[in-house]
C-alpha cells in the first residue's frame, strides 16, 4: 500500500466508525426470515449488531449462504468488520411424530421409548437417540419440550425399550426437544448432520466462529479444532455450556475452547434452574482470567418476539449480563422470528450503553492479572501493563497491530477503562475480533517501518474522529515489524 492509497484507506476507515465511541459489549443477533434480507441486516448493524449468529438447527445451506454473501458485501461496502458465527446444532435430542400433534400425559402415566419411528400416542413414543435403551439407567431424570415435563425411567431392556414414568405431565407435540441431565449419552458431539453442515461452513472462508453444541469434555472442542484446521480454515471454536458434564468440566473446556457460549436454554433445563446466575457470574469470571470472549446467551429479550418493548426483568437481565463482565450479549428468536428485530437491538444498545456508565466499580476487582507461568509471559505483560500505562497515563486507548489477534484477546480480557484499536491486515482476523469486549478493528496492510505505522493508525483515529490533536494514545507492536512476533513493544505518543 503507498502513502496515497494510505490516504484513501483513511477517508474509507471514516464510515466504519458509527459506534466511535460507542459500547465495548458486544452485540450477536441470530438471523433468520425476520432479518435476512439485505436492508434487514444492515439495519440491524446500524442499531448495533456485531456478529451475526446462523443457526445450523434452522434453515438450509442455501438461506445460510445468501445471508454469508450479504454479510461479505456489507462489510466490502461499508468497511466494517461484522463477524460471522456459525452454530451447529450437536446431539440435541428430540422425540418423533405424536399423533394429531397433541397427546396429554399426566403424573403417574407410563409412557414406552422405542427406537423405532412410530407415530407417538399415549403409549409409544420415537426418540431420537437410538442407544437411549442402552444408555439410561432407572431413576434417571428426562425432561421434554423445554423442560415443561419431567419424567423418570423405570425401567429399560437394555436394547430398545425404555418405560418412562411421568412426574410433571403436560401436552406433548411433535418433534419436541428432550434434555438428558443424567444419563451419560454416549453419541459423538458431531452428529451426520453436523458433518454436512461443518461441510458447507468449512467451504466459506469468512465464517469467523464454529459453535459447538452440548460439549461435554475438552476433547469435544479439540476434535472440532482438527476438523477446522484439516480444512486449512481460519474459524475459532466457541464451546456452548449447556450441559452438567460441561460445568463440572469447565476449566478445561475454557482453555481447550477460543470462545465460550453460556447456552442458558439448555443450561437451565439440565442444571438446577436456581444456579443459573452463579453460573453465569463463575463461567463469565473464568472466561476473563483466561482471556476467552464469552457470550451470554437465550431469552435476553425474550418477550419481544411479540411485544415492542421489553420486560422489566429483561432489561435488568441485560444490563446484569453487562455487569457481570460478559463480552457480547446474545439475541436468538428474538431477531431470527421475531415482529420486531430492529427495535429489539436498539433496546439492547439503550440497556448496555446505560450499564456501561455503571461497569468500572462492578468489574474492577474482577480484572485479571498477566498469568506469569504462560510461555507467553514477555507478551502478556506488555499487554497487561499497555492498560494499564494507558489507564494511569490519562490516554485515549491502546493501539495494538496484530497478525494473529493474540493481544487483543490478552488486552480486551484485562477490560481497560480505555479503548482499544486493532489494526491488522488480516480481515478475517479482525472480523473475528469483532465479538471481543471493547475492541474497535481497522484494516491496516502498508508495509513500512515501526514509527511510519504508528503514524499511520493515530492518523486513521485522528481522520476518523475518534482522538484529537494532544490525544495520547499508547501503540503496542511488535518489534521488528516484519517478524510478524508477539507484541514487545509499548510507546506513548501524542496525537499532532
Ligand atoms: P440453542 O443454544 O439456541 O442452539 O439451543 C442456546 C441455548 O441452549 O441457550
Ligand atoms: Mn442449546
Amino acid at each position: 500500500m503507498t502513502r496515497e492509497e494510505a490516504e484513501t484507506l483513511f477517508s474509507q476507515n471514516v464510515p466504519l466508525m458509527r459506534k466511535t465511541c460507542g459500547q465495548n459489549t458486544k452485540i450477536i443477533a441470530t438471523v433468520g426470515p425476520a432479518s435476512r434480507k439485505p436492508e434487514q441486516l444492515l439495519a440491524l448493524i446500524e442499531a448495533g449488531v456485531d456478529v451475526f449468529r446462523l443457526n445450523f438447527s434452522h434453515g438450509t445451506h442455501e438461506d445460510h449462504l445468501e445471508v454469508i454473501r450479504c454479510i461479505e458485501e456489507i462489510n466490502r461496502e461499508y468497511h466494517l468488520h461484522i463477524g460471522i458465527l456459525a452454530d451447529l446444532q450437536g446431539p440435541k435430542l428430540r422425540i418423533g411424530k405424536i399423533e394429531n400433534d397433541s397427546i396429554e400425559v399426566k403424573p403417574g402415566d407410563l409412557i414406552t421409548i422405542v427406537n423405532e419411528e412410530v407415530v407417538g400416542t399415549r403409549e409409544r413414543i420415537y426418540m431420537s437417540y437410538e442407544q437411549f435403551a442402552e444408555d439410561c439407567e432407572v431413576g434417571e431424570r428426562i425432561l421434554m419440550d423445554d423442560g415443561r415435563l419431567e419424567f423418570e425411567v423405570l425401567s429399560t431392556n437394555k436394547k430398545d425399550t425404555v418405560v418412562l414414568r411421568c412426574l410433571h405431565g403436560g401436552i406433548l407435540g411433535s418433534n419436541k426437544g428432550i434434555n438428558l441431565p443424567d444419563t451419560h449419552i454416549k453419541l459423538p458431539s458431531l452428529t451426520e448432520k453436523d458433518l454436512r453442515d461443518l461441510d458447507f461452513i468449512l467451504s466459506q472462508p469468512s465464517v469467523n466462529w464454529i459453535a459447538l453444541s452440548f460439549v461435554r469434555s475438552p476433547k469435544d472442542v479439540e476434535d472440532l479444532r482438527r476438523r477446522i484446521e484439516a480444512r486449512g480454515h481460519g474459524a475459532k471454536v466457541m464451546a456452548k455450556i449447556e450441559k452438567p458434564e460441561a460445568v463440572r468440566n469447565i476449566r478445561s473446556i475454557v482453555k481447550a475452547a477460543n470462545g465460550i457460549m453460556i447456552a442458558r436454554g439448555d443450561l437451565a433445563i439440565e442444571m438446577p434452574m436456581e444456579r443459573l446466575p452463579m453460573l453465569q457470574k463463575e463461567i463469565i469470571q473464568l472466561c476473563m482470567q483466561f482471556s476467552r470472549p464469552v457470550v451470554v446467551a437465550t431469552q435476553m429479550m425474550d418477550s419481544m418476539i411479540k411485544n415492542p418493548s421489553p420486560t422489566r426483568a429483561e432489561i435488568t437481565d441485560v444490563a446484569n449480563a453487562v455487569l457481570d463482565g460478559a463480552d457480547a450479549v446474545m439475541l436468538s428468536g428474538e431477531t431470527a422470528i421475531g415482529a420486531h428485530p430492529l427495535l429489539v437491538v436498539r433496546a439492547m444498545t439503550r440497556i448496555i450503553e446505560e450499564a456501561e456508565r455503571h461497569y468500572w466499580p462492578q468489574i474492577e476487582a474482577k480484572r485479571p492479572k498477566a498469568v506469569t507461568h504462560a510461555s507467553t509471559f514477555q507478551n502478556d505483560v506488555i499487554c497487561f501493563n499497555a492498560c494499564r500505562v494507558a489507564e494511569e497515563i490519562g490516554a485515549k486507548g491502546i493501539v495494538g497491530l496484530t497478525v494473529t489477534g493474540y493481544s487483543a484477546f490478552k488486552m480486551s480480557s484485562y477490560r481497560p477503562k480505555v479503548r482499544i484499536f486493532i489494526f491488522s491486515d488480516k480481515r478475517h482476523i479482525l472480523n473475528t475480533l469483532n465479538l471481543l469486549w471493547g475492541v474497535q478493528c481497522f484494516y491496516y496492510d502498508r508495509d513500512t517501518g515501526t514509527d511510519e505505522t504508528i503514524q499511520d493508525c493515530n492518523d486513521i483515529l485522528k481522520n476518523a474522529g475518534i482522538v484529537a490533536p494532544n490525544d495520547i494514545l499508547i501503540n503496542t507492536a511488535s518489534m521488528p515489524l516484519h517478524k510478524r512476533g508477539r507484541t514487545n513493544m509499548l510507546k506513548v505518543t501524542v496525537v499532532d
